[in-house]
Parts: C-alpha cells; sequence; structure tokens
C-alpha cells in the first residue's frame, strides 16, 4: 500500500502546468464574462506565489510528510489502518475525509481573524480565472499542510490516498476559479456533486454574506450539510469591500497579513 512520497508529489508540477494550460485555452476560447484587458501583472504576482509557495514552505511540507510516513508509520493506527478496506474503497474514503478537513480549514480561515488575514490575500484578486487558485499566502499554505499532515498521522491516511486527494485538489481548485463557460446542464448537475466554477465564483464576490458561503473544494456535500451553500444570479464582481485588489506586487501581499487595518468582525451566523 505505501509508496514513497515524494514521486508521488513530485506529479504536481506536471499536473499543475497541465491544469493552467488546458483551463487557459478553454478561458480564451469560451470566457464566462469578458476578461480585464491588463492582466499581466496580475498573473505575474499569482504565478510568483505558486513559485514561492511551491518551492519553499510546500517542499518542507512534503519532507514533513515523508518523514512521517516513514517514521510515524508504526503510530498510524487511525481509522484508515485499522479498517481493512479494498483499495479504491479506502483511496474514497480517504479524498472524501480530506475534502471534510479542507472544508472545515476553509471556514476556519473566514471565521477566525488572525486567520482570514493569510487568506484575504487569496480574496484580493481583482478578477477570477485559473491563475487565482494560486494566489495564497505561505503562512496559508503552512498552517494547511501542518493539519493535512495531523490528519494524515491521526486518522491513519495512506501515502497513496494524500497523493491522489492533493492531485484532485489541485486540478478541482483551478477547475472553480477558471473563468470558463458551461453548458447549463452540466452546471446544473456539477451543483449536485462537485464544486462548479458557478458555485465558487459566488465565494469571491465582495458582498461579505456571499464570500462567508460555499466554502467546498470538491464536493458540494459540505456546504449543503452544514448550510453554507448559496445559489444566487450576481453579476461577476470580485474583492473584497473596503480592500485594495490586485496588481499590489509580491512583497506587499507577502506583508499583507501584518498591515494594521481594522479587524474583520466574526463570521456572521446563519
Ligand atoms: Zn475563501
Amino acid at each position: 500500500m505505501d509508496m514513497d512520497i515524494l514521486p508521488g508529489q513530485s506529479l504536481r508540477f506536471p499536473l499543475f502546468l497541465f491544469g493552467l494550460l488546458t483551463l487557459l485555452s478553454w478561458e480564451l476560447a469560451r470566457p464566462h464574462h469578458p476578461a480585464a484587458p491588463r492582466r499581466g501583472g496580475r498573473w505575474l504576482e499569482n504565478l510568483a506565489l505558486a513559485a514561492i509557495n511551491g518551492g519553499g514552505i510546500a517542499l518542507v511540507c512534503y519532507a514533513c510528510f515523508f518523514v512521517a510516513a516513514q517514521d510515524l508509520a508504526p503510530w498510524r493506527y487511525g481509522p484508515f489502518e485499522a479498517l481493512t478496506l479494498p483499495l479504491p474503497l479506502r483511496l474514497i474514503g480517504e479524498v472524501v475525509v480530506l475534502d471534510l478537513l479542507v472544508y472545515g480549514l476553509h471556514r476556519g480561515y473566514h471565521a477566525v481573524p488572525a486567520l482570514w488575514r493569510f487568506h484575504a490575500v487569496h480574496h484580493t484578486d481583482a478578477e477570477l480565472d485559473v491563475s487565482t487558485a494560486s494566489r495564497f499566502h505561505l503562512g496559508e499554505v503552512a498552517v494547511s499542510g501542518a493539519a493535512k499532515l495531523g490528519a494524515f498521522t491521526l486518522l491513519g491516511i495512506s501515502p497513496l490516498g494524500l497523493v491522489v486527494f492533493e492531485c484532485a485538489m489541485l486540478l478541482a481548485a483551478q477547475a472553480q476559479h477558471a473563468n470558463i463557460s458551461l453548458p447549463g446542464r452540466v452546471e446544473s448537475v456539477l451543483w449536485w456533486v462537485v464544486v462548479p466554477p458557478a458555485m465558487h465564483r459566488l465565494h469571491h464576490h465582495p458582498e461579505r454574506d456571499l464570500t462567508d458561503s460555499n466554502y467546498g473544494t470538491i464536493l458540494t456535500l459540505w456546504d449543503r450539510l452544514f448550510g453554507s451553500l448559496r445559489r444566487t444570479d450576481r453579476a461577476p464582481r470580485f474583492g473584497i469591500e473596503g480592500e485594495p485588489t490586485t496588481p499590489q506586487g509580491v512583497v506587499r501581499l507577502l506583508g499583507y497579513p501584518f498591515r494594521a487595518r481594522s479587524p474583520r468582525s466574526p463570521e456572521r451566523t446563519r
């Protein structure tokens, strides 16, 4: 069952390029809404963050996962180690559980002011396209990596399950941020199963009520189950009310969480 996690993780870069180029071609051929005329600055900013995250913290995290896979193996007696499930069933279970973890983390980033400061960097993008999927502060990448490492160890998630989840999450994130138009019927079906771009587009709307909704990454199930699903018609608008948007420059973005500003009130309850 075990596989070397680092070669598995090295799939990420070719997969990232595949998703980026495929969805960029789709955006050019069939955009959902007209793209902003000058997007070079945004793209540079978002791809620079991708390089920093990919080359720095992510590598440290994967090294941690590698150590955890090898050295913590004797202690990984979580439910997935204890249950002797057939491989496909185990992988599906692990992906679903990790997707729930990421849903919970995402709600946490919106609800806890100190975490929101980091996650807000993602929401300051003035447009939404496939490059937005790379726009994360490395502080957020580190927190998410630590949480996944905890789940990996405590729940006994397999290295293969983690790699499958990471690959699925990467492509799902790129697709849900892409400025692409889908046939109405396809989109209607997706709303019931996996997060379509229209659902995540509402999450990037500056209206607070919409920003604090539609947190899912892969499955729409969690938003349905926990009452955070919103489905409404809105003209595409992106960013955070009262906050500067792109392009700001990578250095300013990295310092963004540490700048003085009026604190965001905690998540409203619905
Ligand atoms: Zn968010």
